[in-house]
């Protein structure tokens, strides 16, 4: 079929869509494409995972099981990834079979933090001045001095804050590369942050690249909190700004798919980019909600090969995480010093509240530290969802913001 827009290369409704991981991510993405009249299959191996317990078929097995990797190509005719660490190797292999997306190659430079700010430098995106450590005596290389204090990060495999240590000082650093496994790091100069956001970006095999609007996010010990849009305290002009800088970085990889850059927003206004994730983020959850395409649409539209158009933000929003602490109860004078049982958060008391959607990902095991689920607090106003939102945090326990 040939429409205004081109001829229809898109994905067939008879065709199933894959994805690689099991979590949340995943599990928001087969919902958008179930709604969009897509069968997804997800490979996972977890036998309970929240994807895996929504998708229409899971196989569950290794990302790198090449009998499931296999099945997966037959039956799929797109496959893209819901996290940041799987095996590229694994997107290699079914590439050779079936469009894959985002490409391996991209995939490759999101999970290692030096290949990610060599990226940048070459994209001329500015980022943290930084140093890498590959091996112990990188730690005595002169311009480690200038970097303090600062944040060392392993280069792989960190998320949520974890495989990160403040550093103050070089005995601190050496302490902290030890107790950090020895592995390779980025040093980071630690930089006055005033504000952080981040952009969501789609792009499409053709290129054509649209966006979400600017986030505002909020951290707690290193883990997103809270996100605002329309961003509170990013004007026009800066965020036009992160938008081209997350769409020269979505060229400069060659990407299709779903990209996300957060930025931090330095004391004297200027504008750093701090990482990149190959897929939707947490940041971008609220687009279900206050968008008319979410970024998990945005997900499935570049897999299928749908026409991609601008979201629009129709509402304004905040969005709380929903992390597993809220399942256990605070001490009491009567419970001091007894084992606490978790227990579910009382959520007809949100729920209560103006414009709140609650979003729980399947977790049957609630941890410290777990994203277990976020609600969304939609209103025509900023300032109303702002005031629902605090409304909705204090009914939890979670701190103002
Ligand atoms: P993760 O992969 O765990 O999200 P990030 O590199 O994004 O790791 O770091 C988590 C948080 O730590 C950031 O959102 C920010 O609040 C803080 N942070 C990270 N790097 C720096 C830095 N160079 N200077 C100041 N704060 C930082
Ligand atoms: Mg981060």
């Amino acid at each position: 079929m040939t429409s205004a827009a081109g001829p229809d290369r898109s994905v067939d409704r008879s065709r199933w869509l894959g994805v690689l991981g099991g979590g949340q991510l995943g599990r928001m993405f087969v919902h958008a494409a179930q709604v969009q009249g897509y069968s997804v299959a997800v490979l996972e191996p977890d036998p309970g995972s929240p994807a895996g317990a929504a998708g229409d078929a899971h196989l569950q097995a290794g990302y790198l099981d090449a009998a499931a990797l296999a099945a997966l190509a037959a039956r799929c005719a797109a496959v893209t990834t819901e996290f940041e660490n799987v095996p590229a190797d694994a997107l290699r292999t079914l590439a050779l079979s079936v469009p894959v997306s985002p490409p391996a190659a991209a995939v490759e430079v999101c999970q290692h933090r030096a290949r990610e700010k060599q990226c940048f430098a070459a994209a001329g995106v500015p980022c943290a001045p930084h140093a890498v450590l590959a091996s112990v005596g990188d730690l005595d290389s002169p311009q480690i001095g200038a970097l303090l204090p600062g944040l060392l990060k392993t280069a792989s495999l960190g998320y949520d804050g974890k495989g990160q240590a403040a550093v103050a000082t070089a005995a601190e650093l050496a302490q902290a590369w030890t107790a950090l496994g020895g592995v390779p790091c980025v040093l980071e100069k630690r930089l006055p942050l005033r504000h952080e956001i981040s952009v969501i970006v789609a792009r499409g095999l053709d290129g054509l690249t649209v966006h979400l609007p600017v986030q505002q996010n909020l951290h707690r010990d290193g883990v997103l909190a809270v996100t605002q849009v329309p961003a509170p305290d990013v004007d026009a002009a800066l965020a036009a700004q992160a938008v081209a800088l997350a769409e020269r970085l979505a060229r400069a990889l060659d990407y299709v798919g779903v990209l996300c850059v957060e930025f931090f927003i330095l004391a004297d206004g200027t504008l750093v980019a701090n990482e990149m994730a190959p897929r939707p983020h947490n940041s971008g959850h609220y687009s279900i909600d206050a968008c008319d395409v979410s970024q998990f649409d945005l997900q499935v539209r570049t897999l299928a090969g749908l026409p991609l158009v601008a979201p629009r933000l129709h509402s304004a929003a905040v969005m709380l995480n929903l992390l597993g602490d809220l399942w256990w109860p605070a001490a009491t004078a009567e419970t001091a010093g007894l084992q606490p049982e978790p227990r579910e958060p009382d959520w007809a008391q949100v729920l209560a509240l103006p414009g709140v959607r609650l979003h729980l990902y399947g977790k049957t095991e609630a941890r410290r530290g777990r994203k277990m689920g976020h609600l969304t607090v939609t209103a025509a106003q900023p300032e109303a969802a702002r005031a629902v939102a605090l409304q909705a945090a204090g009914c939890l326990g979670l701190p103002p913001f």
